[in-house]
């Protein structure tokens, strides 16, 4: 049974039952009604108290029938009948009450939740509206500007701040006891939400949730609909706004964006170990972190967090010092944003040691390096390593290029070492790519995924190249900024397209923001086994050359006045037009959409390469990196699911069309030509063996 129901005294028990969130489907969605006709057949009932099983009150509709047509019962109908019963309905939450589970909770004619019950509307970061009656009653409850915010940003409130704007009526730890012992009499009387009259209209509020969601969710459909749709509400009657709703709801349930959020969803949830792993992880109780600089120190503050004691090892005594003010850096600004409490930093201090000296690392199962990016020191590192950890312990570097097989190469024992490359700030970014090299071991890597679970993280696998997944498309992507730069446009009109096309900020504002200086340094490293051939353009290295190295100097490809927010700098295009001058180009204007087309182009097709060469597996996997760790629009479905809804045979042929003016950067991917011989999409190619 999904829903059960019994009686107690003069109340109807109803509880969802349907694990693990009581997800509500087709079965709860019969359920339920059946619970309202036999409440309502029940001599003598003063209330119906419905609940959740388990964790959860209910998360929402059940995921599995998202792609198909909706089933009767239809839930704004099952709901109705709740709202309409002879009986009045109570909702008695805890854990979590999202979409479906919080329209049912709008339905009662009472609301009670747990403290830490979280209750949420999320359904446009699905590219949706809510579509049972949501839109119409939040507004008629707490107000139109309150259920603007809460429908057009899809942000759950806790149960305390619910409670304050009127979601909810009462917070208890036992929300069904408190139910039990209600006085019915004044809640016996109270009109259902339908029947109340509207909010007062308020174009202001409207026209402010309009404005940020254009900001804060640009290029989105859902998020205006569902403005329109709880605007609505303060001039239509709910019969026909609801009408309208649903209406909205199947509509947007089939758009690409929609399907693009779905696939992301479900792409993130399945991300866990390949099922050939056939090790069991090292269960990490200790770690040592090598380096405290950023990524150290926010690597650090995450194992911390995750309840892993954390040995700290810097070069000197002032290594050791700046490592702890860089973790104290991040301890404080969580504390103000009242992510970290006091005896949770003191836990977190206490688990923490900081030092220069490696034997305080001798108990650690797991070693994270995370120094300077050279060979040299990273060879160095796995020696002491090496030495002081116990031999069974686990390695890991962090290193964003290096190779993880000539840093395995210099141990006794190549087996225990893989990359785990997080993303800055480390204690933030969803990504952790985990790097296999040719003698990484089955237990290495096994390990390696147990950690990204205890962190909250995505995992996903990569083999060894330059860059991994994501920096490599990254440096193909700049790359094709850069020549775009030279043949005629400037940074910030390739920012903006960019921005348009759904990134929060384009190419030029991204590396002014991480350093200029570390590009350089790549693309310098990079020179010794360039192809000759291919075009290289040199700005980067002028403006480097120049010391303009970003926001930290307050100047790179934009000016930073006092530190502040980025200003266009006519200079900039003096020095593009020089280059382009020494270089003999030809400078001609490119469209936003060219630009466009250019660098998702230039992306793909280095994606599509590193699918052909194996090193990620699936196509997902790649979306998972752009969409985690580089700021592709969540809402294209991440690099290659955006991919195949532009299709195959069209990205050939813009690539062949591109390839008479750069035979070697456009070179179509063995990948994409594949795909298009076979007819299949890219989510569906799988490499030769
Ligand atoms: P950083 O310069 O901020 O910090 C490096 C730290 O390592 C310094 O505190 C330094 O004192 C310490 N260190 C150097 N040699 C050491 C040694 N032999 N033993 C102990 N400590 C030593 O650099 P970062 O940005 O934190 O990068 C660290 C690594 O992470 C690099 O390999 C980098 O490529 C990689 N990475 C960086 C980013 C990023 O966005 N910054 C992202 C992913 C990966």
């Amino acid at each position: 049974m999904t829903v059960t129901w019994r009686r107690e005294g003069d109340a109807g028990l109803v509880e969802l039952a349907n694990p693990p969130v009581n997800a509500m489907g087709l079965a709860v969605r019969q359920g339920l009604l059946d619970a309202v006709r036999w409440a309502e057949n029940e001599p003598g009932l003063s209330r119906v108290i419905v609940s959740g099983q388990g964790r959860a009150f209910a998360a929402g509709g059940d995921a599995r029938e998202f792609d198909g047509d909706p089933v009767p019962p239809h839930l704004p109908d099952v709901l109705d009948a709740i709202e309409a019963s002879t009986v009045p309905w109570i909702a008695a939450a805890h854990g979590v009450a999202l979409g479906g589970g919080a329209e049912l909770m709008l339905a009662c004619r009472y609301r009670i939740a747990a403290p830490e019950t979280k209750i949420g509307l999320p359904e446009v970061t699905l590219g949706v509206v809510p579509g049972a009656g949501g839109t119409q009653r939040l507004p008629r409850l707490v107000g139109l500007d309150t259920a603007l915010d809460m429908i057009a940003n899809g942000k759950p409130v806790g149960a305390l701040d619910a409670q304050e704007m009127g979601l909810v009526d009462a917070v208890a730890d036992d929300p069904v006891a408190h139910a039990m012992s209600l006085d019915m009499t004044s809640v016996q009387d109270r009109p259902i939400l339908s029947a109340l009259d509207g909010p007062a209209p308020d174009d202001d509020a409207v026209q402010k949730a309009r404005a940020t969601a254009h900001k804060r969710m640009r290029g989105q459909i859902a998020p205006q609909k569902a403005i329109d749709l709880v605007a609505l509400s303060a001039t239509t009657a709910f019969r026909d706004a609801l009408a309208r709703e649903r209406q909205t709801f199947i509509e947007l349930r089939s758009t690409e964006q929609a399907k693009a959020l779905r696939h992301i969803f479900f792409a993130e949830r399945a991300a866990k170990a390949p099922g050939w792993l056939d090790a069991e992880p090292l269960k990490v109780e200790r770690a040592a972190v090598v380096g405290g600089g950023t990524m150290g120190a926010g690597i650090a503050y995450a194992l911390l967090l995750a309840g892993i004691g954390v040995t700290l090892l810097e070069t000197d005594a002032d290594g050791v010092e700046r490592a702890k003010a860089n973790i104290g850096r991040i301890m404080d600004a969580s504390g103000r944003r009242g992510l970290l409490s006091d005896d949770k930093r003191a836990g977190i201090e206490a688990a923490l040691t900081v030092t220069d000296d490696y034997r305080a690392a001798a108990k650690a199962d797991l070693a994270i390096e995370a120094a300077f990016e050279s060979m040299e020191v990273k060879k160095t590192v796995f020696g002491a390593l090496e030495k002081a950890l116990p031999a069974d312990a686990v390695l890991a570097t962090n290193t964003s290029y290096l190779d993880v097989n000539e840093i395995a190469a210099g141990l006794a024992d190549p087996s225990r070492l893989m990359g785990l490359h997080f993303f800055a700030p480390a204690h933030i970014m969803k990504l952790l790519e985990i790097v296999q090299g040719d003698a990484t071991s089955h237990r290495a890597l096994a390990t390696g995924f147990d950690l990204a679970k205890r962190l909250r993280k995505v995992p996903v696998l990569s083999g060894v190249c330059d860059g991994f997944i994501g920096n490599r498309i990254l440096a193909r992507y700049r790359e094709a900024a850069d020549t775009l730069l030279m043949d005629g446009t400037n940074p910030w009109e390739l920012d903006e397209a960019m921005v348009e096309f759904g990134y929060a900020m384009g190419p030029y504002e991204a590396q002014d923001l991480s350093g200029l200086d570390i590009a350089h340094a790549n693309r310098q490293r990079q020179a010794a086994t360039r192809d000759p051939d291919r075009r290289y353009i040199p700005i980067g290295d002028r403006m480097v050359a120049e010391g303009r190295l970003g926001k930290k100097v307050g100047v790179g490809w934009y000016r930073y006045p006092g530190g502040g927010g980025k200003v266009v700098d006519p200079l900039i295009e003096d020095l593009v037009r020089e280059e382009a001058h020494f270089a003999k180009v030809e400078r001609r204007e490119f469209t936003d959409d060219e630009i466009r087309r250019r660098l998702v182009l230039a992306m793909i097709n280095e994606a599509a390469d590193i699918l052909a060469e194996g090193i990620a597996q699936p196509a997902a996997d790649i979306d998972l990196v752009t969409v985690f760790g580089y700021g592709f629009p969540r809402w294209r479905g991440g690099l290659m699911h955006y991919a195949d809804t532009l299709g195959v045979d069209a990205i050939v042929a813009d690539l062949r069309a591109l390839e008479a003016e750069d035979p070697i950067a456009w070179k179509p991917s063995a990948a994409l030509l594949a795909c298009a011989q076979q007819g299949i999409a890219l989510r569906d190619y799988r490499p030769n063996p």
